[in-house]
């Protein structure tokens, strides 16, 4: 029980890396808030998850709904510990000499804008509770070109120095910032950003599962699990001198593979 008494905040956990941190965080006897567009599915936890979670519609590209998301947390909970930004989606895929603006505009709304609202808004309620944990979630595609479309990745990088710079403002308040920078783990993201059908869906997933296994050296696709541990690390006290910093977790993807002679 990691993080009895605590309240996380975590957006994006009706599905994948998100509803992972969801069921640790439980696991673990926090109080979860958890804030999605996926209504559905928010619901639907509602009705099996327990007391301790709790569920808001939340469009993280809309600030006052990110606003109204923190607020709530701390009138349902009493307070805010952590805050796991994490919402997103994979966006156009067009290439640089294609992409509108329009939608380059709403790609960095979703996954950069939605990251700095995330902060801004959870800050005052962490600074009253005398610190906390914020963690980001970037990707692989921060660092290389190759894994993710142009716009997207280009948010992910700037949630990278997003990240340290908010460190940097905040650690006088005892508030440490990190972000988490997943490889290739199964979830929904490819086929949605596909445009898949529920049929095509499990297809596309195993699909890409096996692309995974054979370029991560660690020969499997990740699972939202491995990506929440080191989500718990980050927010845990055993990080209390961690902050403005990332942890790669993509079973090697960013070393390469080994070569066969
Ligand atoms: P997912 O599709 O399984 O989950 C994404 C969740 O975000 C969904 O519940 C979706 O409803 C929600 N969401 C989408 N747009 C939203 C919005 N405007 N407002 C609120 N919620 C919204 O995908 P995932 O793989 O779990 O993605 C989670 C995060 O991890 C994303 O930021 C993604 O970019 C990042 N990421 C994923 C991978 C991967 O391989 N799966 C790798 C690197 C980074």
């Amino acid at each position: 029980m990691r993080f009895e008494g605590k309240t996380i905040v975590i957006t994006g956990g009706s599905s994948g890396i998100g509803r992972g941190a969801v069921d640790l965080f439980l696991r673990e006897g926090a109080k979860v808030v958890m804030g999605d567009i996926d209504a559905d599915e928010g619901t639907a936890m509602m009705s099996s998850l327990g007391d301790d979670f709790h569920f808001q519609k939340c469009d993280v590209t809309q600030e006052d709904q990110i606003k109204s998301l923190m607020d709530n947390a701390v009138e349902k909970t009493g307070g805010i510990d952590i805050v796991f930004n994490n919402a997103g989606a994979g966006g156009p895929r067009d290439a640089i000499d294609e992409i509108s603006g329009d939608d380059w505009d709403f790609t960095m709304a979703l996954l950069l804008k939605s990251v700095a609202m995330g902060i801004r808004h959870a800050a005052p309620h962490l600074k009253k509770r005398g610190g906390g944990a914020i963690i980001n979630t970037a990707s692989v595609c921060s660092f290389q070109a190759g894994f993710g479309p142009i716009a997207y990745s280009t948010a992910k990088a700037g949630v990278l120095h997003l990240t340290k710079l908010a460190a940097a403002e905040l650690a006088q308040y005892k508030i440490r910032v990190n972000a988490i920078c997943p490889g290739f783990i199964q979830t929904n993201i490819f086929a949605t950003t596909l445009g898949a059908n529920s049929d095509e869906k499990n297809h596309i997933n195993t699909a890409l599962g096996q692309v995974a296994a054979g370029v991560q050296p660690v020969a499997r696709p990740g699972i939202p699990n491995d990506i929440a541990e080191a989500v718990a690390y980050f927010a845990s006290d055993a990080a209390g001198f961690v902050t403005g910093t990332h942890l790669l977790v993509d079973g090697g993807l960013l070393v390469g593979t080994q070569a066969s002679w």
